[in-house]
């Protein structure tokens, strides 16, 4: 019987990117019908197929005399899938509302034909017109469906074109529906629209159509965090203010919206943010499109939220992250356990401790740099290069006077770098005074290291007043620290008080105005080992901390033995 279908007297042949179903109310108007349902009728369409998404194509190319090649349909063995072809887009029907086709009422007037573009279930502004698309009926509120009288026309008998245009003056938003249309419509980007309002073009470019959709799919279920019975304009304005200023918009979204309800509880950046997190990159979206969005997701982590920790894999690289000790032994090229040595050590300070009381650490630039190439020196070697006794620099370094700007590996070694800062520092800027190893008035600071002047600590702080400059060299004889020179009246006053200020080392003379006994019960009781003392070559010192607590009845005890 279908072979015997009268084609149509008025058969308008498709436009470029004209929906399917507004092709045929189209035809269906221009024929006279008060419905395509008749005319579906017509051509020999069941009920279902005329409220199908896709009338069959096959029946209506009888009744246009048109073999529709404009609209490029599914295949038959894949019609009834969950994809529906638009534009020659194989779109999953999800992203689209074919049934309830929107329309922009300016569109209609001008063109005169439905757009494949208000197809799409996000399709809630033209691009072109700046205006929102109708879903509805202005004057009876009936949603709008494909069996109504004409394209602009209500059952109720309403003309859309009448209807008050509202305008949309969110630029943001304009911009995404142009990006839908423009991919839909395989148009290139406008860039002078969407470049102003900081969109990342490049980025969005390389979107498929399908990506696009289905990012506005996966926060249409997020949109309701921020407002909950949000409809579908919500989602495209959260989606548009989120490409907006990139990637300060989709920060700003993270913190202000996700941000309040992130699970503290958790340790990881991905496991705080998880709902948005798995909106955006679980299951399926092309990783490659999506990088860009990833990417300013741990920027986000590392350079405003910094309360979570990124694991690696998560990284794409940044200056700044903050990381657990894996993450941060990646970044510093070193094994967990020598970092957990520096950082018991004080070393790599601890940025934070997260809820597992796991210790968080921020990699800085200045971290890298402190890691960064240099010789490790063996303490032998750097107190050759300074000119120094191996004991004392060891006893430098213990005192914590020793500046490591620079990680070595094994932590116990000197980074050359950080020896020749203090080498120089030691040396820099003193006057070179020729002749002098023969001036009685001068010691050398090679001479000082070879007196004898108590615990080690003496020296190692006499080295750090040199180095902060507490005592001024007089002069250099060579190009060593060891060559510095000194007056010596002023080295022995320095010597005295540094051997009290830093040992607690009194004389003893001063013992035994203390205890309140003869010099030489001092001298007893330190031959008796009950007080500690150093012989130096200022004298002998006694450790004043060993005279605490010494009582009189012992002090009595030794005076009656040495009796
Ligand atoms: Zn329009
Ligand atoms: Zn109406």
């Amino acid at each position: 019987m279908f072979d015997n279908v009268q084609p149509l007297v008025v058969t308008p042949q498709p436009m470029p990117f004209e929906s399917y179903k507004g092709y045929i109310l189209r035809v269906a108007e221009a024929n006279g019908y008060r419905s395509i349902h008749g005319m579906l009728r017509h051509a020999g369409m069941t009920e279902n197929e005329i409220r199908s998404a896709t009338p069959d194509p096959e029946k209506l190319k009888r009744l246009v005399g048109s073999d529709l090649s404009e609209f490029d349909f599914l295949s038959e063995k894949t019609k009834h899938s969950r994809y529906q072809v638009l534009s020659g887009h194989r779109i999953p029907s999800l992203y689209l509302r074919s049934k309830h086709t929107r329309v922009c009422p300016c569109c209609i007037a001008e063109k005169g034909y439905i757009s494949s573009f208000t197809e799409l279930k996000y399709a809630v502004v033209c691009p072109e017109h700046k205006i929102e698309t109708i879903e509805e009926c202005p004057s009876c509120g009936k949603g709008l469906d494909v069996f109504r009288p004409g394209l602009s026309k209500c059952q109720c008998g309403y003309d859309f074109k009448h209807a008050k245009a509202r305008e949309v003056t969110n630029h943001a938003v304009v911009g995404l529906m142009h990006i839908l249309k423009a991919k839909l419509e395989n148009q290139d980007l406008n860039r002078s629209l969407l470049e102003p309002l900081g969109f990342p073009v490049e980025a969005i470019a390389k979107l498929s159509l399908n990506t696009m959709l289905s990012l506005l799919y996966r926060l249409e279920g997020r949109s309701a965090d921020a407002q909950p019975n949000s409809d579908v304009m919500a989602t495209v304005t959260l989606a548009a203010s989120i490409f907006t200023n990139w990637p300060r918009g989709f920060h700003k979204y993270l913190e202000e919206t996700q941000g309040p309800q992130a699970d503290m509880a958790s340790t990881g950046l991905r496991k705080q943010f998880l709902p948005i997190y798995e909106t955006l990159f679980k299951n399926g979206l092309p990783k490659d499109e999506v990088a860009f969005m990833h990417q300013a997701f741990v920027v986000f982590g590392q350079s405003q939220w910094r309360k979570a920790l990124i694991h690696p894999k998560l990284q794409q690289g940044g200056a700044s992250n903050i990381v657990g000790i894996y993450g941060l032994a990646q970044a510093l090229s070193k094994q967990p356990a020598t970092l957990r040595k520096m950082v018991a050590a004080g070393l790599i300070p601890v940025h934070a401790v997260n809820a597992k009381g796991q210790a968080l650490f921020e990699v800085t630039e200045q971290l890298v740099f402190e890691f960064s190439a240099g010789q490790s020196l063996t303490i032998k070697e750097a107190a050759e290069r300074l000119d120094l006794p191996v004991a004392i620099l060891n006893v430098y370094r213990q005192k914590g006077y020793y500046q490591e700007h620079f990680m070595t590996n094994p932590m116990k070694l000197f980074h050359e770098r950080d020896v020749e800062r203090l080498r120089s520092e030691l040396v820099d800027g003193v006057e070179f005074i020729s002749n002098s190893p023969q001036d009685i008035r001068y010691i050398s600071l090679k001479q000082i290291m070879l007196k004898k002047l108590g615990p080690s600590v003496i020296k190692a702080a006499l080295i750090e007043a040199i180095r902060v400059r507490e005592i001024l060299p007089a002069g250099i004889a060579g190009d060593k620290p060891g060559d510095l020179l000194f007056k010596r009246s002023q080295i022995d006053e320095t010597i005295s008080s540094l051997a009290q200020k830093f040992s607690g080392m009194v004389s003893s003379e001063n013992a035994s105005e203390i205890l309140g006994v003869d010099a030489k019960v001092v001298k007893s009781l330190i031959k008796a080992n009950a007080l500690e003392a150093y012989s130096t070559d200022y004298g002998i010192y006694v450790i004043e901390e060993s005279l605490v607590g010494f009582n009189q009845s012992s002090m009595q005890e030794y005076s009656v033995n040495r009796a």
